[in-house]
């Protein structure tokens, strides 16, 4: 059987490296036969990751498209229907971050925070959970962070949305546990990625690297349909590297 799986921010970080572990799981396992929708906003990323995916075996199937927009996403989810008829695993990965002290923070940078990690996740959720209830099957995945539930001085935002994403998890599990689908909150803290842009070698040596979140996220994808796990949390073996 097909696994149609959505991974959103796909192009770049933890969401390139969840695309490739599936498709290396199709590769490594008989019978494990992913179709991985790749979602970003840049075209060029997305094609890279597809191939790289394809070099697996995989199927890989790209969507330009951004989470924020309500309309862009229900077209999405539509043409996946249309096309496979099912849905079995969501990857909310797309997230966005800016980092400064308290006071600096602009109406812009609330809106652009927000419009990805907290509107563009719920609505996302909101559309494919309401097929995954029909089906009575699906596993939704929500890469949020340790910042669901830790505060750091120079994440206001950051904390503030992805604390938002914790309780969307957390009610969400309430009806999900009704329907027979799994749901799985994977808080990371530091990774290697183009998040954080420019990064001195000093810190890069103490950060995780995608793959480290990648392969658990896969794993706990393939658990046997009875057992969920609820949720994953990952640091940097010495603890949480930013203030
Ligand atoms: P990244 O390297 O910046 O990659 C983010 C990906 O999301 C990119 O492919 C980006 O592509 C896509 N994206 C962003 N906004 C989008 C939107 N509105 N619509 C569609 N795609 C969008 O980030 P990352 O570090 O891998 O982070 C992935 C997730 O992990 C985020 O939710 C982040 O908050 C979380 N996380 C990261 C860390 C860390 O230390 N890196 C720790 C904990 C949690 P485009 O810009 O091309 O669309």
């Amino acid at each position: 059987m097909k696994h149609v799986i959505i991974i959103t921010g796909a192009g770049k970080g933890i969401g390139k490296a969840i695309a490739i572990d599936f498709a290396k799981a199709a590769h490594d396992r008989t019978g494990f036969e992913p179709v991985l929708v790749l979602v970003s906003r840049t075209l060029p990323d997305l094609e890279n990751v597809a191939a790289e995916c394809r070099n697996f075996g995989a199927e890989a199937v790209i969507l330009e498209a951004d989470i924020a927009k309500t309309a862009q996403m229900e077209r999405i989810v539509r043409d996946i229907m249309d096309r496979f008829g099912r849905i079995d695993c969501l990857v909310n990965n797309a997230g966005v971050g800016r980092f400064k002290a308290l006071g600096d923070f602009t109406e812009e940078d609330m809106h652009y925070t927000m419009s990805t990690n907290v509107k563009g996740t719920f609505f996302l959720t909101q559309n494919v959970f309401g097929i995954m209830q029909k089906q009575r099957s699906g596993h939704i995945f929500f890469i949020t962070s340790v910042a669901a539930e830790t505060a750091f001085k120079s994440s206001a935002l950051y904390c503030m949305s992805k604390f938002a994403q914790k309780g969307l998890v957390e009610v969400l599990r309430l009806y999900a546990r009704e329907c027979n689908v799994r749901i799985t909150n994977v808080m990371p803290g530091a990774v290697l990625t183009p998040m954080w842009g420019d990064v001195p070698d000093d810190m890069q040596r103490v950060m995780m690297m995608p793959e480290d979140v990648s392969g658990p996220v896969v794993g706990t994808y393939l658990l046997p349909g009875r057992a969920v796990a609820e949720e994953l949390v990952f640091r940097p073996v010495g603890g949480d590297i930013n203030d």
